[in-house]
């Protein structure tokens, strides 16, 4: 008979199990209730949009568009893609939804992502992000809100130490043309020494070669000019407000004058939660402000910023974690006991505790597997105890053993 071949896991995707889900539900679960303590409102938009949301928005020239994106003809023709980030598609919906009567508007999502890049440690092309965004609002303060609630969630997951907060102006769009030349003038001289990605990037988008990863282009990138010289007195005022919200909130910053997100859309505040953990996927968390995105996809003029982490590389900083316990572990003995336990499991789970059936192997083998559960008691159910209506209740740290009548059993489990 010929072998059946298993199909295997597709190239940068993960199947996510034990203590990894558990570190992956821990971020996703804390983002949850950190967005709740800023008034963030969760909403969930499309795992695919029409190729345009993200091309138009995101931009042609930029590494997601023209080389990442999960891109393919639907049944009848039409060209849709994979979300390769959440804020275009949440711009798409603020227009077509009508979400602009509720501005200003602030909102928390998550869920899988998908960029074709090379597979590595925190680098997939099925990934997951966490994402935040406050559209409707072109007040520094909204800028200061988001990066504090960045601030509080690292804290809260406990990885606040090991990662900084780097901060940049892109300014206006006056700014930022200023500053362009004076970086493609830099870059012309010196582009012997750049790789070939970044001479293209040359015409198409100079700025994207200060975020090269490539150790050609670094000598180069890191001696080109900071965009302080060609700020206006507007973007200056807009950053410096920005700064002393944060000083006021208590959110630790440092000053990078040359940072600059992949993504085209960025205007005046631009930032990177960076660690040196993990190697050269040292940003764990990353956004700024976006005025231009929503009318770039044909909506009025819309101030907009936000954030994205990714849920992997916040996991991997994560201490291990504990496997959350259960109340008991239900152990019925012959096979009265095993028609009995059934009721008894379903009455303390009604009654809101956690507990588990081991039903196969010998005593011993349960009470270990209870224990790795992280049960605390042992409920025990045999012949002799079910015709006294009771069950035999060992605490399993203590090892001692009582006798409790089965009518009492979720109070007493509950109080223990
Ligand atoms: P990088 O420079 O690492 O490619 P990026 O600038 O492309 O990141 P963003 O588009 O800002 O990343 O996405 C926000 C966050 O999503 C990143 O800071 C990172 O934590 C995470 N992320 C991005 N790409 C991946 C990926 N391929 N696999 C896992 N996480 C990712
Ligand atoms: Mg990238």
């Amino acid at each position: 008979m010929a072998r059946i071949e298993t199909p295997r896991r597709v190239r940068g995707t993960q199947d996510i199990f034990g203590d990894e889900l558990r570190r992956f539900a821990h971020v996703v679960d804390t983002f949850e209730r950190v967005r709740r303590l800023y008034c963030f409102q969760r909403v969930e938009v499309p795992i695919f949009e029409d190729t345009q949301v993200f091309a138009r928005s995101i931009g042609e020239t930029t590494d997601v568009v023209s080389k990442e994106m999960y891109t393919f003809p639907d049944r009848g023709g039409d060209l849709l893609t994979l979300r390769p980030e959440f804020t275009a598609g949440i711009a798409r919906a603020y227009i077509t939804e009508g979400w602009q009567q509720h501005a200003p508007l602030k909102l928390a999502t998550s869920g899988p992502v998908f960029r074709y890049e090379r597979p590595q440690k925190g680098r997939y092309r099925q990934f997951h992000q966490i994402d935040a965004e406050i559209l409707g609002a072109p007040e520094p303060a909204a800028d200061v809100e988001l990066l504090a609630l960045a601030d509080q969630l690292l804290r809260e997951l406990d990885i606040a130490d090991g990662v900084t907060l780097q901060l940049n102006t892109l300014g206006d769009a006056e700014t930022r043309d200023a500053w362009r030349a004076a970086l493609v003038a830099h870059f012309e001289v010196h582009r012997d020494a750049l790789s070939d990605d970044s001479v293209a990037r040359l015409e198409r988008n100079p700025l994207r070669i200060l975020d090269s990863k490539d150790p050609r282009d670094r000598p180069v990138a890191d001696a080109a000019p900071g965009i302080d010289a060609y700020l206006t007195s507007e973007a200056g005022a807009f950053f410096e407000s920005v700064t002393r919200g944060l000083d006021a909130a208590g959110v630790a910053w440092t000053r990078n004058d040359r940072l600059v997100r992949g993504l085209d859309y960025y205007r005046h505040t631009a930032f990177e939660f960076v660690t040196d953990r993990l190697g050269a996927q040292g940003t764990v968390l990353a956004g700024g402000r976006y005025d231009g995105l929503v009318e770039s996809l044909g909506g009025p003029a819309t101030a907009g910023v936000g954030w994205a982490a990714g849920v992997e590389r916040l996991a991997m900083l994560l201490d291990d974690p504990q496997a959350p316990p259960i109340e008991a572990v239900v152990i019925p003995l012959g096979d009265a006991a095993a028609v009995r336990a059934q009721a008894v499991v379903a009455d303390l789970r009604r009654a809101g505790i956690a507990v588990d059936m081991a039903f196969r192997g010998n005593m011993k083998k349960r009470l270990a597997r209870a224990d790795a559960q992280g049960a605390r008691f042992a409920v025990i159910l045999g012949d002799d105890e079910i015709a006294r209506g009771e069950a035999a209740v060992k605490h399993l740290a203590a090892g001692t053993q009582t006798a409790v009548a089965l009518d009492a059993l979720a109070e007493a489990l509950r109080t223990a």
